[in-house]
């Protein structure tokens, strides 16, 4: 008898709501677990993808490795939220935004521990791997 194939559901363990579990990136969550944000990189083109893709869309290869989101990316831009999607209502207020890391940007959260008066556009900010109450994990931005 074949034994089963094991099911790969580490993407249930991302975000305040996780809407998938089976993604062709569950390695994410396995190193988010492991305190690091990554995203990946295409091997034929060089193309960087954040969130990380497992298919290039210039070249159309499925060849990609992981690399780190490490240092200090510029805050683009950000908006407080005050109103959430279903789900999401306990984390309220809550701040989405993008940072440009050069090659790539990366969008998320800001870390609630960030005084808003320190919020500004163009600060370096760096991703950290964040716990969430309900014991989620996601990444949020914080102060570089
Ligand atoms: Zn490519």
């Amino acid at each position: 008898m074949a034994k089963k194939k094991e099911e790969d559901l580490r993407f249930k363990k991302f975000g305040t709501v996780s809407f998938t579990a089976i993604t062709k990136t569950n390695d994410f969550v396995g190193y988010l677990e492991q305190g690091k944000v990554m995203g990946t990189k295409c091997k034929g083109c060089g193309m960087t993808f954040f969130p990380p893709r497992a298919d290039c869309y210039k070249c159309l290869a499925s060849n990609v490795e992981w690399f780190e989101v490490t240092g200090k990316g510029n805050l683009v831009t950000y908006s407080k939220l005050e109103y959430g999607p279903v789900g999401f209502e306990a984390d309220l207020p809550y701040a989405i935004a993008l940072a440009d890391y050069g090659t790539y940007k990366v969008f998320g959260r800001l870390s609630k521990n960030m005084p808003e008066n320190e919020i500004k556009v163009g600060m370096e900010v760096k991703a950290v791997v964040n716990k969430l109450p309900n014991g989620q994990l996601n990444y949020v931005f914080e102060k570089a």
